[in-house]
This record gives structure tokens, sequence and C-alpha cells, in this order.
């Protein structure tokens, strides 16, 4: 018998190798099998006789072949195969390139079901490289065809057979993880007729039925599940702190907070006064002065005698962090490390042994702060700059340096509030929706290639006035193959160097470089050293250069729109006029519609709110960083409406069964701790 962790070997046609393929599909098991989801669906239910085919449109056909097919060699090495196939009232030209087995396969006499897009004209209709299959025995045609996800060695058909044998084989074992009660009074189908309709849709309404009830189920247990790890976290002690005059701090910045700073660092600061952990999320629009968050809560904890780790997602950013903030902190008399992978190894013997007898108050760097080695000696509040590099699980690790530290999380990719509320959900939230006074609106403009010597001009003016430029490109170039017409930091580099600017100093900056390299590059660029700056990505996130007022983007169109925002947040912090210049080539009407987005305005959430709406959550949702489970089914572009009812109705739930303890709900909390497994191991 099998069951739903069957080893997907049991199905019949399954072999090693297959299943090797299988298995990087991320399916092991009967379970994960049935779990797959179709990325999309094709209609192909239509039937007509020939005489009613309508050109350009898909269809099934039922039709004897009439002629023996004859295999033709046509240019470059390819074979032609074609024969034509009747029915009643009319004939049909079957045309097959490449595929010179069809001239054995298919006989003359024999009828057929064929399908495929209807060319030619009216009087000779045609069909190119049809599906075929024999009447009764139709596999791929005739129906809703599921299109699942595919790698190398895993067909549509084998992928559809093998879950066809793994549906008969589960039938009976599926539970039902939402109580029946929930089940009703959302009007969902059960279980069965779930997977039964996602994989093989007995018609369009089917599947919207199936669809709903699986996307409903993956947010409730989704909701449940951040629910419960976020009441197990609460039942434990934080470090303890005291309420104390933060004017104190405030008084030796050099600026005044923001409102909303402020707020924000009320809201830390009341967590961590409130005898439980802080869970906090604190988000804000590039510039709207985060560190300065950041640096008051560690303030706030050294005055309790706790000690703060603040870990960022690059070393450049680490370094500019504790630039920053050591001379802030020694204001105070406090102490403040940096900590990364090229400190230095005496150097880092010695932090080690000061973080190990609390000699100092702050320690900020990169992934090196999770290493084992290292220790502190009372560590009681955990800050992550730029959450959406780190997933749920290396905050956690950071978190095992002690007890239950306090955790403050800050992320500038500004993100609607309902996705927040998913991605974030074991988090409490902040938001700094204001930026400090007189910042200026960086001037966006969307052009094409026809503006390239323009874009030049304008990039030497800006040069001689004495301000620096960011160029950046999509990828690096750097003995890689560049695949299209993309821009490649290296090449494009030194052909500005050779035919555009041979008088100004470029220097080129990209993530497959040397740290320490990289490191040089922005300190000279950071003290004027070069001109113009030709990067990636890398200079994404924190780097502070106010001198630099100009940045052009190369195929803009590859970049997402929030992380465009992100990019254009590198210039604009000095007092110069600031400029971001989007180059697109690419003319569609999305692209450009896109990039408007970004000139028309500065704000951040709004942004993500279009960018969400446009390219849907892919983005988001697409990279399992945020460590959380990943979303199968639920399309939160078009599923904000569900997840609005799946999140109230687990909420209705857990005021019932706070801990899903019931007998009724013991399915559902099993496979809460499943989904939850990593997380949960990491957490306690
Ligand atoms: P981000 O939120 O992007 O991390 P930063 O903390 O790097 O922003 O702040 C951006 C810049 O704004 C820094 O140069 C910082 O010194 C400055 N800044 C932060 N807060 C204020 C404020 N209240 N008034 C004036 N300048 C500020
Ligand atoms: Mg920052």
């Amino acid at each position: 018998m099998a069951d739903l962790k069957t080893d997907i070997r049991y199905i019949k046609g399954i072999g090693e190798q297959r299943a090797k393929a299988l298995n990087k599909l991320g399916i092991a098991t009967l379970r994960d099998l049935i779990s797959y989801y179709p990325r999309g669906y094709e209609d192909r239910t239509l039937s007509r006789p020939i005489k009613d085919l309508i050109l350009g449109e898909n269809a099934c056909v039922r039709a004897m072949v009439a002629t023996d097919p004859t295999a033709h060699r046509i240019g470059g090495g390819r074979t032609l195969v074609k024969c034509r196939a009747v029915d009643e009232g009319g004939s049909l030209d079957l045309v097959f390139f490449n595929q010179e087995y069809r001239k054995n396969s298919l006989h003359k006499g024999e009828t057929y079901i064929f399908y495929g897009k209807v060319e030619g004209n009216l009087l000779r209709r045609q069909m190119i490289n049809p599906l075929i299959e024999k009447e009764g025995q139709q596999q791929i045609t005739g129906r809703i065809m599921p299109l699942y996800p595919l790698t190398a060695g895993v067909s549509q058909l084998i992928l559809s057979r093998a879950v066809r044998q793994g549906l008969d084989a589960c039938r009976d074992l599926l539970e039902d993880v939402l109580p029946d009660r929930v089940r009703q009074q959302h009007a969902l189908c059960f279980v069965n007729y779930a997977y039964e309709n996602i994989h093989f849709p007995a018609s369009p309404e089917a599947l919207e039925i199936a669809r709903r009830r699986m996307v409903f189920q993956e947010l409730f247990e989704l909701t449940c599940g951040l629910h419960l790890l976020r009441s197990a976290r609460k039942d434990v002690p934080g470090p303890t702190c005291r309420r104390l005059d933060l004017s104190a701090f405030y008084e030796k910045l050099p600026f005044t907070l923001t409102n909303a700073q402020q707020r924000a660092i009320a809201d830390a600061v009341g967590d961590m006064c409130s005898g439980r952990p802080m869970n906090r999320l604190c988000q804000g629009d590039v510039g709207s002065g985060k560190t300065m968050v950041a640096a008051a809560c560690a303030w706030f904890a050294s005055q309790n005698g706790w000690q703060t780790a603040l870990m960022a997602p690059t070393e450049i950013l680490a370094r500019q962090h504790h630039q920053t903030l050591a001379p802030l902190f020694a204001r105070f008399g406090l102490s403040c490390a940096l900590l990364t992978g090229s400190t230095k190894a005496a150097e880092r013997r010695a932090i080690l042994s000061d973080l190990k007898c609390g000699a100092i108050d702050l320690c900020i760097g990169t992934h090196a702060l999770l290493t084992e080695d290292v220790a502190y000696a009372k560590l009681g509040l955990v800050i992550t700059d730029e959450q959406h590099r780190f997933g749920v699980n290396q905050r956690a690790a950071l978190g095992q340096k002690a007890e239950h530290p306090h955790m403050l999380v800050l992320s500038a990719t500004p993100i609607p509030r309902t996705l927040a509320l998913i991605i974030y959900g074991d988090l409490d939230v902040s938001i700094i929706n204001e930026l400090p006074p007189g910042r200026q609106k960086i001037d966006t403009f969307a052009v094409d290639e026809s503006y390239r010597q323009r874009i030049n001009a304008f990039i030497r003016k800006q040069v001689d006035e004495g301000r620096q430029v960011f160029i950046v490109c999509p990828l690096v170039g750097d003995g890689e193959e560049v695949p299209d017409e993309r821009k490649a930091v290296t090449a494009y580099a030194e052909k500005l160097q050779k035919e555009v600017f041979p008088d100004l100093r470029i220097a080129v900056l990209h993530g497959k470089m040397k740290p320490k390299d990289k490191e040089a590059v922005m300190a000279d660029f950071a003290a004027g050293q070069s001109d113009i700056l030709v990067s990636t990505t890398v200079i994404e996130v924190g780097v502070d250069v106010p001198n630099a007022n100009t940045m052009v983007v190369e195929n803009a169109e590859r970049f997402g729109l929030s992380q465009l925002h992100q990019l254009r947040g590198r210039v604009g912090r000095g007092s110069a006029k600031s400029y971001c210049i989007l180059m697109s080539d690419n003319q569609s009407e999305e692209t450009k519609q896109r990039l408007k987005v970004l000139t028309k305005t500065n704000d951040g959430f709004k942004i993500s709110e279009e960018d969400l709406r446009l390219r849907g959550p892919g983005d988001f949702f697409g990279s399992r960083q945020h460590g959380l489970p990943a979303m199968k089914i639920a399309d939160l572009s078009c599923d904000m409406r569900l997840l609005d009812e799946a999140q109230t109705a687990a909420k209705q739930l857990l005021a019932a069964d706070p801990a899903l303890a019931q007998a009724e709900h013991a399915p559902l909390r099993r496979r809460i701790d499943e989904l939850f497994e990593l997380n949960a191991e990491a957490m306690n």
C-alpha cells in the first residue's frame, strides 16, 4: 500500500533516472507529486469538423490519414514530413518539421485526433507539427491540459501520467486540513475534487472551483502557521530593559530625527521594555533614515547593559554602517567593532575576545557574525539590515547567539501591506513614511537608444561640473557569454573608455570581484578618484556617495520597479540636483508603462504596489530567500480577496483553539508543523 510519503519510484514508468529528474523539480514523494501544481493550462477541448476550422485557432480534429506520409530533406539538414487527412466534409494538410518518425508512425486509412493551430488559407487548411493521438487513448488532446514547469528528462506527458497514477493511489489518503466548518462557511469544495480538477480539470468552472480551494488552503495554512510561530515566541521572556529618556541620545545627533523615525524608535523601545522578545520589522524607503533607528535601539540596549549585533548583507554596507556609527557611539563612550569575512586573523581574535567579555557594545558585520566561534557576553539585540536578503532562518541563526534576543529587521523594500502581512507575518511592523527634510526629487527619464548621444553628452556635462555618475548594467560579462544585446559591465566600461570618454576616469564594480577589490573601487569612487562607476546592482544596497548625482541604468526593462527604485536611491544624497536615466530599447507597451511609473513618482510604496500589479508577486515570492514556505499556487496579485478571507478564517479558528489542540484540528496542525519544520527547528 502506498501512502503520501511513498517514494515516486512507486509509480509505474518512473525509474531511477526519471526519479532523479523529478527530484530536481522538488518531487520526491507521492504527496509532492500531487501537490505539483500546473503553472497554467491550455484548453484543448475545442473540437470541429475540418470545414468549420477557423484560421488561427487551436482546435482538435478527428480525421483519417488519406495519403502515405512522404519525407523530404530541406535546407539546414532538416526534414519535412507531409500528408493529408480528411473527414466527411474537408481535407487538412499536415506538416511535420524534424519529426521523421512520423513517416512510419502515421498510417494511411487510420483515424486520429490531431490538435494544433489552424494555418494556411480557407481553401487549404494546414496544421504544422500537430499533436496526434488515437481516439479513445487521448491524454494530451481533447482536454484542459495542465502545463507544468519542466526540467530535462521530464515532459508534460510524463508528468501528467505520473500525476494520474499518484492521484489514483492517494485518493483515499487525502486528509482535509480545512476544518469542515471553515470549508462550508467559505463554500469550498472537497479536497479530492480539488486535487482532481487542479490536474485534470473537467471544465473551466471545475478548475476555478478547485483552484479557489487550493489557494484558500495555502493562504490559510500559512496564516495559521505564522500565527503559531508568533505566539510560541510570545511565551518566552526577552532581555529585560527599563524605560529611560532617549533625549540623551537625541541631543548628540547632528540632526533632529523625523517624526516617523521617532515613532519607529518608540515602537521598538516599547517592545524591548515589554518583557517579551521584540520581533519587529522597520520598513522605510531608501534614505528614510533607518540607520538612526538602529543606532537608537543599539544605544538603548547598551544603556540596559546589552550588546547589539548589526548584520548587513554586504561588506561595503557593513563598513559604511561602521563608519557612521563608530564615531557616534564613541561620543557616548561606547565601543563599536567591525567584523567581516576579510577581517585579519589577529584583529578578529581580538574582537572575538572583546565580544566575549562584553567590552564591545555594538558589533557590525556581515554573515561573519553568524560564524560558530563568535560568542557574546550579553547579546540582547540583533538587528538585520535590508532584510529581503536574509531568510527567516538566517535571522534565527543570529538569534541563537543568545537565549531570546530582541530582533529588529530593517527593510528598504517597501511592500504593500497585504504582502507584508504574509512575508513578514511573524513580525510586528513599523513604517517610516517620511523622508528627512530637504530631500529633492530625483528627476527620472525613461529613454531609448535614440537618446544615446544626448545621454553621453549629459554624463560629460555632469562630470565637467565635478559630479560623479553611476552606470548600472544587468550583467557582469567577465569571461561569461553575453546572451544578447544586454550590456555587460566589463565590456561596456571598456567600450566607454575607448570610444566615448577616453579622458575620464572609469571604474568597474561587480559581484564577482574579490571583496578587497570591491572595497578599493568603492572607496576610490567615494573619495572622488573616479568619475564614472560602471557597475552591476551590487551598488544597490546602502552605498552613500553624496557627490554622485546621476545614474544611468542600461537595459532598464530587465529590472523590477522596486529594484530600480532602490538603485535610484544611490543618487540624490547630496545637495546637487540629481538625475536617473532609464535606458531601454524595449518597445513593448508594457515596458514603457512600467518605466513610466518611476518617472512619475518617488514614493517607494506606490512603486511597489504598481510593480506588484504589473508583474505579479513572482518577484517577492519567486525566490525562497525569505525562508517561508513557498507559495505554490496563490497569486497575490489576483488572490488578494481570498487572502483576506483566509486570514479572517484563520484568526477566527485560532481564537477558538489557539494551539490547534482540538482533535478535529489535528490534520491542520500536522500539516503546519510539516510546512514550518525547518523554521521551527531554527527558531527553538
Ligand atoms: P536608509 O533608510 O536608506 O538606510 P540612511 O539611514 O542611510 O537611510 O539615511 C540616509 C541619509 O540621511 C544619511 O546620510 C543620514 O545621515 C541622513 N539622515 C537620516 N536621518 C536624518 C534626519 N532626521 N535628518 C537629516 N538627515 C538624516
Ligand atoms: Mg540603509
